[in-house]
């Protein structure tokens, strides 16, 4: 029999990190000594605490059925009181729904809302699941370049008139991924009004909202701003901030029909997050947030040994902020890819090619710091080897 896989399928791209595993694997069955800087995937353990009420939560009986619903109600108001106590933010814990990983509603909230047609506008380069949700919907992209010279900031005056008023939702993601930009007040601001006119719903992506830097200069969320809660959602994951990407846990928070129609989706398509995956995520919440200041001043010290020194040899960097990613702009007369091939033919090194994340990241690189600063100063010395 011959398998015919459906159209939608056929149009999306190959997923970026799992082709550069497969070169990874590739260099690594050679031998190499690769250090990897490829996928955001924290290498630091869940803290301690996180995992002992794992181990409880899991023993006990009523947490071993269909857990349904938008999440249980001790966790959604356990992200309220962290809400309030991190932006000053008030949610109630109908406006917020719990996720198997900010990833799957990002993916699923097209499903709530998009009709085919309907075009849903994206920031480039950016997270491929934005634009997966709206490929399986028959939803139309449309790409917005974050350019160096915005500050990484979508350019909305500059959207066509006719894509506008077709644009059903608009995704923002800042922290970035994966040029590490932060976004200023006034660009919400000026969202928060072109979504009300427009009639669009603002998806904020915060993933990355707690690898800061500077304590006196932390990420704000999307919903701080007056009038966000009327158009919008925002989406948070305990992934980065906890080293938790394999327990898949996240929530989406904000306007509370928005977040009904992502809760109706999922009723319909799985059925919620294991109950002792939310305990767990409760005690994370809630517990004292010293094991993130610590994995912080980690993550600054990587961040310094290669800002520092990439600049030496004379790559032009931006020092981020925030996200645990380094952009960095390509050596003189080479490309996203042949820069990309070239640090692991000859240095062994992993990193993302821009343009694999969207068109307008061409001519960059992601480093991610998702290893010891050891290995960073290692990287650092084997790149100073190489001719560029
Ligand atoms: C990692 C990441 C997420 C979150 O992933 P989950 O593990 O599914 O919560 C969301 N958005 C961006 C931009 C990311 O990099």
């Amino acid at each position: 029999m011959q398998i015919n896989y459906n159209e939608k399928l056929k149009k999306l791209p190959p997923y970026l990190f799992i082709e550069i595993d497969k070169k990874k694997n590739e260099a690594k069955k050679r031998g190499a000594d690769i250090i990897s800087l490829g996928v955001g995937d924290p290498d630091m353990p869940t803290p301690p605490h996180i995992i002992k009420a794992m181990q409880e939560a899991v023993a006990k009986p009523a947490n071993h059925q269909y857990p349904f619903g938008a999440g249980m109600l001790s966790f959604r108001k356990a992200v309220c009181d962290w809400y309030k106590s991190r932006f000053s933010v008030d949610l109630e814990p109908e406006e917020v729904c719990a996720l198997i990983g900010s990833k799957e509603g990002i993916g699923h909230i097209h499903l709530g809302f998009i009709n085919p047609g309907d075009i849903v506008l994206i920031p480039e380069p950016g997270y491929p699941v934005y634009n997966t949700g709206t490929i399986f919907t028959d939803g139309v992209p449309y790409f917005m370049p974050l350019l160096e010279k915005n500050n990484y900031l979508p350019d909305l005056d500059s959207i066509p008139a006719d894509i506008v008023k077709k644009a059903k939702i608009i995704f923002v993601n800042y922290p970035n991924n994966p040029t590490a930009a932060i976004a200023p007040k006034e660009f919400y601001v000026s969202l928060i009004d072109f979504a009300k006119k427009n009639n669009i719903i603002v998806a904020a992506d915060a993933a990355y909202s707690e690898i800061f830097y500077d304590d006196n200069d932390k990420p704000m969320s999307f919903l701080e701003v007056e009038g966000a809660k009327e158009v919008g959602v925002e989406f948070h994951s305990l992934s980065k901030t906890y080293n938790m990407t394999g327990w898949r846990i996240g929530w989406v928070c904000g306007n509370k029909d928005i977040v009904k129609g992502i809760s109706t989706v999922k009723d319909n398509y799985d059925s919620g997050v294991f109950c002792a995956v939310q305990e767990a995520a409760i005690t994370a919440l809630s517990a004292s947030q010293d094991c993130v200041a610590k994995q912080r001043t980690i993550y600054k010290e990587r961040r310094d040994a290669l800002v520092e020194g990439l600049t030496k040899l004379g790559w032009k960097v931006r020092n981020p902020k925030a996200t645990f990613y380094v952009w960095a702009k390509t050596p003189k007369n080479y490309t996203s890819a042949q820069t990309v091939s070239k640090l692991l033919d000859e240095a062994a090194i992993v990193c993302t090619p821009g343009n694999g994340m969207g068109k307008s990241g061409e001519g960059y690189v992601r480093f991610a710091l998702t290893v010891s600063a050891a290995r960073i100063k290692e990287a650092v010395e084997r790149i100073s080897k190489i001719q560029f």
